[in-house]
Formats: structure tokens, sequence, C-alpha cells
């Protein structure tokens, strides 16, 4: 999955970062309201970390530009304490959750969490399950009737993509766009070297799906 982060405070931004990479998320950060606003037009995020106050453009004007462009995406705003007027503002122009600065991060990562909820049946909040296949984020595994497999870090975002979606066509450029980042130059044959990982990963454990391939679109998993 990927967030935003947007906060001038760049060691907060820093250390926001840093956690939600340690919990397996992709994470981009910007420090000013004009690139948070660039960036959450792309629609590419699953969820974003929004301060108030912010130079260039403030945290609500990025918010209500968003909403106005009809991008949906989940946001947390970050508020100071004494931002109290801001808060309801934020709400009423459509942010999803807030939390008051100082926080603790295990919060933010519960609020993401409940944000970013998806598809695939969610048995706790480290498992993600599909037709009995469990992909577990603890162990960067996925696990079928007792066999399982550990995947490397793109095998497994990737596989989270999937597994989130399942029956749904993921286009090569969606992929790139979720787990590289939509200015990345990953080809598409890197993708489809990760693929075949999984795919083999997936036999190993003779697990009940298969990653077809949509050709010249993207994969689903099936
Ligand atoms: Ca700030």
């Amino acid at each position: 999955m990927r967030l935003l982060v947007v906060e001038d405070e760049t060691q907060l931004a820093d250390a926001l970062s840093e956690i939600l990479k340690r919990n397996r998320y992709n994470v981009d950060t910007v420090y000013n309201g004009i690139d948070g606003l660039d960036n959450a037009l792309t629609g590419v995020y699953d969820c974003i970390v929004l301060d108030i106050m912010l130079p260039g453009m403030n945290g609500i004007e990025v918010l209500r530009s968003l909403r106005s462009e009809k991008v949906n995406t989940p946001v947390i705003l970050l508020t100071a304490k004494s931002e109290v007027e801001d808060k309801i503002n934020g709400l009423d122009c459509g942010a999803d959750d807030y939390l008051t600065k100082p926080f603790v991060t295990g919060e933010l990562l519960a609020r993401v969490r409940a944000l970013t909820r998806r598809k695939g049946e969610i048995i706790d909040e480290n498992n993600l399950d599909y037709n009995g296949l469990s992909l577990n984020k603890n162990t960067c595994s996925v696990l079928w009737q007792g066999s399982d497999v550990k995947l490397s870090l793109k095998e497994y975002q990737i596989m989270e993509l999937l597994i989130s979606n399942p029956r749904q066509i993921l286009p090569k450029e969606r992929i790139i766009e979720k787990i590289w980042g939509y200015e990345s130059d990953v080809e598409y044959n890197n993708i489809e070297v990760y693929i075949s990982f999984l795919r083999k990963k997936l036999a190993s454990i003779s697990a009940p799906v298969q990653i077809k391939t949509a050709r010249g679109i993207g994969y689903s998993l099936e």
C-alpha cells in the first residue's frame, strides 16, 4: 500500500515515513502543501497523512482542492492542540480522521489501518486472506494449509496488491505506481520477473490461486 506524508517539520516527517516503511507501507514524503497536492492528485495513494499548518498551501486548502477534484483518498489530518477550529473545518472539508500532535505512533498506525481496510478478508491486522490463502505481514510470507513460503519485500507488496483486489485485472502501470511510485523508471519486465518468482513460490506450497496474465494489460489473482 502506498501512503503520502505531507508535513513540513522534516524531522517528524522523516520519522513518520520511517515507521510506516517499517510496517511495509510504501511512503512518499513531501514538505509543503503544493507538492502535497501535486502528489495527492495522482490518486495512487491508499491514505494521506496531511499536516494542517504547511508552507505554500495549508492542509485544509490541499484537502479542499483534492475533494473538489473528486480524489477521495482517505485523509488523516495532523493538528496541533491550538488548531481546534482547523480540525472542525478539516472534517467538514472531507477529512476522514485526525490526530492531535503529539501522538504515539501506534495510534497513527491504527488509524492508517482502519482507513485502508481492503476487500481481501482481514483475519487480523497482520493477515490478509483469500480463498484460505493467507498473506502475513509480520513474517512476509504466504501460508496455505500449513505450508508457507517467504517473500521478498517487493514480492510481498505485489502479492498484497493482488490479494486485496482478487479477480480484478491490475494494469502493470498501476502496479508500478503503487509499489515503485509514479516517477520511477521501473519497466514492465521488472514486474514480469517478480510475478514469475511469485508464481513459483505459490506453486511450491500448492496454493489454490493463480496469477493470471491479461495479455498486454496486467495481472489478476484468480
Ligand atoms: Ca506544520
